[in-house]
């Protein structure tokens, strides 16, 4: 494959050199080219530069605008109240369809900076301005719920608008995203939070929650004939489908009391034989087992570390990938957590998303290394966006079940027309239909609608990681610039 040639404009470098170079990589690897960074009198495919006529030589030119470099946290949309939306829906609208100017020497020249628009997006600029509760889930403003904005994946409505110009001009087939010819990839995963019922506790959770269409299956808890140890069912459920999923444990064992004192950790054992003999099932027919760190393993590099080694001792098998119980990462810098995950040596983590709201929160759907921003460096782990969490659908009263499979359906369908990835998670203890009406019927209508499609690679999120990873050192061996300490 021949590396397209770049430019980046030299006013950038000291400004943000490398920022601007981790976001191409992050562009260029999604779409699947191989670059080589070439000096901004050479002839070249794309030159990202500060005025057009520094873009004379090449084939596509994009404007770079230094002032966002400068302060990327100054471009706020929160200040926007919902009377303003409309102003910001063409903010939206820009981006993702931004004008294309013909140049003199036949090539392309976009006047809008949507290189900082991705930066913007994938390193989650404006959400750190959000109201956040207890848990330090943050709350979107009302219009961007409304507009459904992060169900759209702007960023990678970029990424797609971008492949789709430099095929235009020429650049040849990009590297393949997916194996196997498939357009989109899928990724099932489980959260194990209750997989063992506290059984004088649930029954009095039940009827609370389900007041007297709950008694009988309260019962039914407390006397020892229902239970929430549903993995068979889990298995058989996702073979009829052909697809194998990841189960995320929780190594660090909690209890009611720290419960109630604001430490959520769930009170299962991982070193108990029966969880020992679930591991080796699981992994034996081909599932995956992840960690689920425990709430506040965010905030110390050994407590984390110690918890994958325990679950790497009890399932007998190395522990790759990870999900933050309550998506709980460092409420300060998020990205402080994701560095974390690098040195403890995960290969990847699927756990940037918002509690509340469904849809990519870094407005990607595609894999991708985060920047940590003080340390001016990519990181190491990659990153598995998230679509949909079950509890988003299931707990809003103003939806019909009908609204909600359409909805989860549009997720799958926005996943393939960008080319992305589609990950679902759904808790290990809602399977049960009498306790969870709805629960798994929406996961029913997404992996009905993915396989009916066709075109969804559905793999492991582990085997999912190792993909985009090799690919993505496939393109740096084939790559020259655009790398760091510029
Ligand atoms: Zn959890």
């Amino acid at each position: 494959m021949k590396p397209l040639r770049i430019v980046i404009a030299p006013e950038l470098r000291d400004l943000a050199g490398p920022a601007v170079n981790w976001i191409w990589r992050q562009c260029l690897a999604a779409i699947g080219y191989p670059w080589q960074e070439v000096g901004i009198e050479d002839p070249c495919d794309i030159a990202y530069v500060v005025n057009r006529s520094q873009a004379a030589h090449a084939k596509i030119g994009i404007v770079a605008t230094p002032a966002r470099w400068r302060d990327p946290a100054r471009y706020r949309l929160s200040s926007i109240t919902a009377g303003e939306a409309p102003l910001f829906m063409r903010f939206i609208g820009e981006t993702c369809n931004a004008p294309l100017v013909r140049t003199e020497n036949g090539g392309w020249w976009l006047p809008r900076d949507v290189i900082f628009d991705l930066f913007w997006w994938v390193t989650g600029q404006e959400e750190q301005h959000w109201p956040k509760d207890i848990h330090s889930f943050y709350t979107a403003p009302r219009f961007w719920l409304k507009q459904r904005i992060l169900e759209q994946a702007p960023a990678s409505a970029i990424i797609a608008s971008l492949a789709m110009l430099l095929k235009h001009a020429g650049l040849g087939d990009p590297l393949p995203r997916w194996p196997q010819g498939k357009r989109a990839a899928a990724a099932i995963t489980h959260d194990v939070d209750y997989p063992e019922v506290v059984r004088w506790l649930e029954p009095l959770r039940i009827i609370s929650r389900q007041h007297w269409h709950g008694v009988n299956p309260a019962w039914e808890v407390l006397s020892g004939q229902r239970d929430y140890w549903t993995f068979s069912q889990w298995m058989a459920f996702e073979e009829h489908y052909g697809v194998r999923s990841a189960f995320y444990f929780v190594a660090r064992q909690g209890s009611l009391l720290e419960y109630a004192f604001g430490t959520p950790d769930p009170f299962y054992n991982i070193a108990a034989p029966q969880f020992r003999a679930l591991f080796r099932r699981l992994i034996e027919g081909g599932w995956e087992v992840g960690m689920h760190a425990s709430y506040m393993a965010y905030a110390s590099h050994e407590r984390f570390a110690a918890e994958k080694q325990r679950l790497e001792h009890a399932a007998g098998a190395p522990v790759f990938g990870n999900r933050h119980h309550y998506w709980h990462v460092s409420p300060v810098q998020p990205e402080e957590t994701l560095q974390l995950h690098a040195k403890i040596g995960l290969l990847y983590d699927t756990s940037l998303t918002h509690d509340h709201h469904l849809g990519w929160r870094r407005g990607i759907n595609a894999p991708f290394y985060p920047y940590a921003p003080h340390a001016q460096r990519e990181i190491g782990t990659l990153q598995l966006p998230v679509a949909w969490m079950d509890a988003q659908l299931a707990q809003r009263s103003d939806l019909t079940q009908q609204q909600r499979e359409a909805i989860v359906c549009d997720l799958v369908d926005r996943a393939a027309v960008q080319q992305g990835l589609f990950v679902a998670n759904v808790h290990d203890y809602v399977f049960d239909e009498v306790l969870y009406p709805g629960w798994l019927a929406t996961l029913r209508a997404a992996l009905e609608r993915i396989v009916a499609r066709g075109d969804f690679w559905v793999a492991t999120p582990i085997t999912i990681a190792r993909h985009w990873s090799d690919r993505y050192q496939q393109l740096l061996t084939l790559s020259s610039g655009l790398w760091e300490g510029r």
